[in-house]
């Protein structure tokens, strides 16, 4: 059961029931997605049905953002709280090194997602990745070839939103991959390229005001976050 957020569907779980919930999925065989929705996502996917849709027909549906956790309290169903997807994608990883999972990085620019696997293997020794591709492909075909040929269990797909989110739905099932999660711009944080906030900033639901002065130009993006409270105020005034 999804705890609807504004159309979108969320998983009321913490962090490490995420973690398990995707490796039961593994372990089930067949295709299976993850989504890490924030509020920039509800507000495109309000317009844009297709996104929607692929978002809803995921798997797993963790809150990526506390804009969206505000969204569920004012609605009146709570989530659980913030799972960012990169932490739950390094919980993910502790398990793939115990259960020899083979891991594919796709996205970012030519380059990122190799710099990213030597650091995560640095990380999290043991760590398999058969292999890496960057996310500005025209051609989806050779992607889906390149990710069969490494007999990959998990892609981590960096393409951005709705970009990644379409791709997964579209072109998983074909890449015979067991689970795949949709995490921005996670590459570039794995590589090194762009500086997470501090834990202290991350517990305080401020991770996005970090984020905004380290990438002053993300305020015009940054800026129609506080809609998503307002959608949810009057959502809830209107009891839907
Ligand atoms: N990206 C990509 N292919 C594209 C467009 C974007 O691989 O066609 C990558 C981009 O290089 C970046 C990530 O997707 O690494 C999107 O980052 P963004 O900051 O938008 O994501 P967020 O972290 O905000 O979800």
């Amino acid at each position: 059961m999804k705890t609807d957020i504004l159309g979108v569907g969320f998983d009321t779980l913490s962090p490490e029931e995420m973690v398990r919930a995707a490796a039961s999925l593994i372990e089930q065989g067949g295709f299976h997605y993850a989504v890490t929705p924030n509020p920039e996502f509800l507000l495109t996917a309000e317009k844009n049905e297709a996104f929607r849709a692929a978002l809803n027909g995921a798997d797993l549906s963790m809150p990526d953002g506390i804009g969206v956790v505000y969204a569920s309290k004012i609605l009146g169903r709570p989530l659980a709280g913030r799972v960012p997807g990169i932490d739950f994608a390094d919980g993910l990883m502790d398990w793939m090194v115990q259960n020899g999972k083979r891991l594919f990085l796709l996205g970012s620019k030519p380059g990122v997602a190799d710099l990213a696997a030597v650091n995560l293997k640095e990380r999290h020794p043991g760590l398999l990745v058969c292999g890496t591709h960057d996310g500005y492909f025209k051609e989806d075909a050779p992607v889906i070839a390149a990710v069969k040929e490494a007999q990959a269990d998990v892609v981590l797909v960096c393409l951005g939103a709705p970009k990644q989110e379409l791709w997964m739905a579209q072109n998983g099932p074909a890449t015979g991959a067991k689970f795949m999660v949709g995490l921005g711009g996670a590459l570039d944080v794995f590589a090194g390229h762009v500086e997470r906030a501090p834990e202290a900033w991350q517990k305080a639901g401020m991770e996005w005001l970090y984020r905004l002065i380290k990438e002053p130009k993300r305020i015009g993006r940054m800026a129609k976050l506080p809609l998503v409270l307002f959608q949810a105020a009057g959502a809830r005034v209107r009891g839907k």
